[in-house]
């Protein structure tokens, strides 16, 4: 089967065992790690199909991991299975919000796990692989080219678009005019454009965000930055 592997990020070493063995008889390939930073290290380096996250783990927990791998474009799309203890379940909600893809309790039957495993990897192989941008009530589709506010597509110009979609995948940095016509116009810098287009076409975008218009924010003497915190 894949020779692609799926990381196990566990401390205890007989629910790591247990866990591997599992999973190489469902066919799998297995890596696995003793602590949190091994296990973020493994999942950034390896790129694996899969995490399979114990959430109580020595030098970063599994929640602390879940945020850091869902916020980075590269391991993103990595699903992942979270182990929980009981009584953790302020934790697994924790999880489930930071994208976690499912959860199980421990006690847990290892063959229900390769179960999941199997599950989770069909559902995120059918899933779209485009990227959607989602903040507040608005929403970016980057392959159909729309956004929508409030589930109601929004009827931006092509620049209007493009600018939106600069400052949104920027995620908070401050983008300066220049960057902008670079980015969105195709412009050299070199050509000395008026920089006020850019302006112009924040403004009408701002107009069209409506509610959300408080996300474009102008900073002084440096540019736009668009507020994707919800
Ligand atoms: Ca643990």
């Amino acid at each position: 089967m894949s020779k692609e592997a799926i990381l196990v990020i566990e401390d205890e070493k007989n629910i790591a065992e247990l866990v591997k063995y599992n999973l190489e008889q469902g066919g799998f390939r297995v890596l696995t790690a003793g602590d949190g930073e091994t296990g973020l290290d493994r999942a950034r380096k390896e790129k694996p199909i899969l995490v399979v996250l114990d959430l109580m783990l020595p030098k970063i927990d599994g929640i602390e991991i879940c945020k850091i791998l869902k916020q980075d474009d590269k391991t993103a799309a990595i699903p992942i299975i979270m182990l929980t203890a009981k009584g953790q379940e302020a934790d697994k909600v924790v999880g489930l919000e930071l994208g976690a893809d499912d959860y199980m309790t421990k006690p847990f039957s290892p063959r229900e796990l390769v179960a999941r495993v199997k599950a989770v990897l069909r559902r995120t192989n059918e899933k779209p692989k485009y990227k959607v941008l989602k903040v507040g009530s608005l929403e970016l589709e980057a392959e159909k080219h729309i956004v929508t506010l409030k589930g109601k597509a929004i009827e931006l110009t092509s620049k209007e678009y493009d600018l939106l979609k600069a400052l949104w995948e920027a995620r908070g940095r401050v983008l300066s005019r220049d960057f902008l016509l670079n980015q969105v116009w195709g412009y050299d810098e070199s050509l000395n454009i008026e920089t006020r287009t850019v302006d112009m076409h924040i403004g009408q975008l701002r107009k069209k965000l409506k509610s959300e218009e408080h996300r474009i924010i102008t900073v002084k003497n440096a540019g736009y930055r668009f507020d994707d915190e919800l």
